[in-house]
């Protein structure tokens, strides 16, 4: 006969058996509505876990719950796994502990902490070498001949977002900054403006940080010719490990803040001058749009590089935005198609909870 431990679908838990309020929360968005009391705590209100909702949950509260990002890249504080049940060595809040052991018992794991890997905090060598001024062209070199050029067609719509335009029907507030105010963003530099767009509108609101109180307006703008594009999200084949590749190089430059723009818009000048009209890079907020976990690991190797379907998985968690060089409405390379007001309705951001200590 089945055990109930054996049995995958067994309610072993509720969200009812926790102290934790932060856990308690996320265990009644992943449990389930189901009848009868909880074979632990007895409650009937609280919504069931399963062994797997459990290790869910766990994974989401304890590992993601503990990212810590860095310069570069970021990996959790916390792990689990099966080897370590019995021999966990976490040091959490008194309110935890009870929490924890309930979790330990039921899905048979540990918690440890986690030392990551070092190439998943940025120690990674052709990053390491975009960040020396004297070695960043050489590899830069590398990315102008190792990511594919993409065309954005003639005719296919993308979208500008302007936050509070002085005349929102006139199409040149569209375009890119005027030059003399260059050189803030993440491939804009003086005397370089860059034109950001994206066919994600959500990203286009994000990217433009706008809030529910701004005046905000879409253009919906098309290219008059085929657009040639460096693109920078396509998954890179290598055969090197994290430490050496240029791939995750790339990946963690874009999730960087403004410390790397000084490589980004160096990388934004060598395009142009190679004869692009632009470069496709992934967004800032993909993770968060997509809901994907930066630099995610399966046993320390990254999943970008080693799972079975990488080139779907990067796409998967990877928002394209595209970034045109110079100012293409007044060069008559793009032109608006349409100009519409956008209204917010909903700001949210959807979250979980974490330990506060460890
Ligand atoms: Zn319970």
């Amino acid at each position: 006969m089945k055990s109930a431990e054996d049995d995958i679908d067994a309610a072993l838990l509720c969200s009812a058996c926790f102290v934790d309020e932060g856990l308690r929360i996320d265990a009644s968005k992943h449990g389930r509505e189901e009848q009868g009391d909880c074979p632990n705590c007895k409650s009937s209100a609280g919504r069931k876990l399963t062994k797997n909702d459990i290790k869910s949950l766990a994974w989401r509260f304890f590992v993601s719950g503990t990212t810590v990002l860095g310069n570069y890249g970021g990996a959790p504080a916390i792990q689990f796994n099966e080897d370590h049940y019995g021999k966990s060595d976490i040091y959490p809040s008194p309110w935890l502990k009870g929490d924890i052991r309930l979790i330990e018992e039921a899905a048979k794991i540990g918690f440890f902490h986690y030392g990551p890997r070092l190439w998943m905090v940025g120690e990674v060598e052709p990053l390491k070498d975009l960040q020396d001024a004297s070695k960043r062209l050489r590899v830069i070199a590398r990315v102008l001949t190792e990511y594919p050029e993409r065309i954005l067609a003639k005719d296919s719509a993308f979208y500008r977002i302007r936050v509070g335009p002085q005349q929102p029907d006139d199409p040149g507030e569209y375009d890119s900054p005027p030059t003399q105010l260059a050189g803030k963003g993440r491939l804009d530099s003086i005397g370089f403006p860059v034109l950001y767009g994206s066919q994600d509108i959500d990203i286009c609101v994000h990217e433009c940080r706008a809030t529910a109180e701004d005046e905000i307006f879409v253009a919906t703008l098309k290219p008059e010719r085929d657009l040639r594009l460096l693109d920078l999200t396509h998954v890179l084949k290598e055969e090197v490990t994290e430490f050496e590749s240029l791939d995750m190089a790339i990946h963690m430059l874009f999730l960087a803040r403004s410390h790397s723009y000084e490589i980004s818009r160096t990388i934004a000048l060598s395009a142009r001058d190679a004869g692009f009209d632009g470069v496709i890079y992934p967004s800032f907020f993909s993770l968060i749009r997509t809901g994907g976990r930066p630099f995610e690991t399966a046993y320390g190797l990254s999943l970008r590089q080693f799972h079975p379907q990488a080139e779907e998985y990067g796409r998967a968690f990877t928002i394209p935005n595209f970034a045109l060089f110079g100012r293409p409405l007044e060069n008559r390379s793009v032109r608006v198609h349409c100009i519409n007001r956008l209204v917010l309705t909903q700001i949210g951001y959807v979250g979980h909870f974490g330990p506060v200590i460890y």
